[in-house]
């Protein structure tokens, strides 16, 4: 099979990790997850090359110059995340299909970046009260991150139409059919041309 990949987007809370490792888990010999780069230091237990490969903000505006990124962002001053290009090409080479969890607007840096290898997905909550009730219940962020979240998913919903597919997260079993038919169309050597949609 030709080098192909996977990226998933979301507005925080849509479920997107919920659907990615339901997709890893279906398919463990085949897929892998696309470790990035940061210069943010571990959180709690945190492991350098499980999480994230931690460098310092030298190492990383040096790997910057040498060109050595497939795409990254400083999402906070002096804080940068970003995919290395020697990571695509380790999973490449072990014959895996790369899975990338990340933001809206990295998705579609790496959707152009790749652009037929890929298939970008969009997940989104039904509606955005929905949104707001997921993140309440999954008890990781305070009423003031959560409001803060929500509104910038408002924002974030406007790259939807940059993506290949959209997935809308209603009732989870359906989700979970409807994105491995689409993965399992892609990787069917491309039946599906997704990139003649943008
Ligand atoms: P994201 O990675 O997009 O921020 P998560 O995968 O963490 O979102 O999902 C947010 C919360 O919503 C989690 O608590 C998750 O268990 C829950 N969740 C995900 N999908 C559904 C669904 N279809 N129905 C109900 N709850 C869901
Ligand atoms: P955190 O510090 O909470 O792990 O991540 C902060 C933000 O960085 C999240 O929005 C996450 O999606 C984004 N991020 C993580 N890895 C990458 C990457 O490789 N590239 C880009 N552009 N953003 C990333």
């Amino acid at each position: 099979m030709d080098n192909k990949v996977l990226i998933f987007s979301a507005p925080s809370g849509s479920g997107k990790s919920t659907i990615v490792n339901h997709i890893l888990a279906k398919y463990p010999d085949s897929m892998e997850f696309s470790v990035s780069a940061t210069s943010r230091p571990p959180r709690g237990e945190e492991q350098h090359g499980r999480e994230y490969y931690f460098l310092s903000a030298e190492e990383f505006r040096k790997l910057i110059e040498e060109d050595k990124f497939v795409e990254y962002e400083e999402v906070y001053e002096g804080r940068f995340y970003g995919t290395l290009k020697s990571e695509c090409e380790r999973i490449w080479d072990a014959g895996r299909v790369i899975i990338f969890d990340v933001d809206v607007k990295g998705g579609v840096n790496l959707k152009k970046y790749f652009g037929k290898a890929a298939l970008s997905i969009f997940i989104k909550a039904p509606s955005v009260e929905v949104l707001r009730e997921r993140l309440v219940k999954r008890g990781t962020d305070t009423p003031e991150a959560i409001e803060e979240r929500v509104a910038k998913a408002e924002e974030e919903m406007t790259y939807e139409p940059l993506f290949d597919y959209v997935l809308v997260n209603d009732e989870l079993q359906t989700a979970y059919a409807e994105s491995e038919k689409v993965v399992e169309d892609f990787l069917d050597d491309g039946r599906l041309n997704y990139s003649t949609f943008i």
